[in-house]
């Protein structure tokens, strides 16, 4: 049980073939009491009762920051204290550069890094006040590599912004012992591609990954809980790598 009696929020985590919910699960299998944030409230209670009796699921859109707030002061009056922080939700658009309209620009960047902004900044007051937590920011290959396979530009602008952030983060925060790490999944089998991922796709993209498989939420999840355990003691301001080796740098 490496998470024995932790409080992990994990934001984006009702999505049933998702990243956050595999991780919900992984921590709950640790001993976490987990809170499972997304835009449905029904859909992030239901998620948090498949879990157990002691777990939480609360609607939390992360682009509103009165909302984020709102969630942590919840997670405090039940729990009375928040350990860790996954910065999961997250959306993409697979759409080229010069189409990328306001619009686009404005819903990737909102969810993928203002969010990670906006509920990190719900829960640092009371880490500090417990002078401990970590926080995980999901970001992407798409970062690295300038585009994945389904994401646009501003899906990996969004998604460099988050490993900024997340460093800049980790070298503020590090003095109060919050630790703040970034994980960059390769492509995993979640509903985030919708149907875009033909076969014929599919045997492409197998040819650039030196494991030859796709990745699984699981893959992901497991990362997470090194990054949220004391495993990673010693570990902040880190990118992992989760990506079957498609990019080895
Ligand atoms: P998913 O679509 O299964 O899950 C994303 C979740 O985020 C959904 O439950 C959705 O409702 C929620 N969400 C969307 N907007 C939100 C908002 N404003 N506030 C709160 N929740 C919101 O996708 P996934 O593949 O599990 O993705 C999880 C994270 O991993 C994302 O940040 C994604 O960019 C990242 N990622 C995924 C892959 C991949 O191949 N699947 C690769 C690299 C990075």
């Amino acid at each position: 049980m490496l998470l024995a009696d932790k409080v992990c929020l994990i934001t984006g985590a009702a999505s049933q073939r998702g990243i956050g919910r595999a991780t919900a699960r992984v921590f709950a299998k640790h001993g976490a009491s987990t809170v499972i944030l997304d835009l449905d409230e029904t859909q992030a209670r239901l998620a948090a009762s498949e879990l157990g009796d002691k777990h939480l699921g609360l609607a939390c859109n992360v682009t509103d920051k009165r909302a984020c707030l709102d969630a942590a002061d919840r997670v405090l009056q039940k729990f009375g204290r928040v350990d860790v922080l996954i910065n999961n939700a997250g959306i993409t658009q697979p759409i080229k550069f010069m189409d990328i309209k306001p619009e686009n620009y404005d819903a990737v960047l909102d969810v993928n890094l203002r969010g990670t902004l906006y509920m990190s900044q719900a829960v640092v007051p009371q880490m500090r006040k417990q002078r401990s937590g970590s926080i995980i920011c999901m970001s992407s290959v798409s970062a690295q590599r300038g585009g994945g396979i389904f994401g646009g530009p501003h899906y990996s602008a969004a998604k460099g912004g988050v490993l900024g952030l997340g460093k800049a983060m980790a070298r503020e925060l590090g003095p109060d012992n919050i630790r703040v790490n970034s994980i960059t999944p390769g492509l995993i089998q979640t509903d985030i591609t919708g149907d875009k991922l033909t076969d014929d796709l599919r045997a492409e993209i197998l040819k650039g990954i030196p494991l030859n498989r796709l990745g699984a939420a699981d893959d992901v999840a497991n990362a997470c809980l090194f990054l949220a355990s004391d495993l990673s003691a010693y570990t902040t301001g880190a990118v992992i790598d989760v990506n079957g080796g498609m990019l080895i740098h």
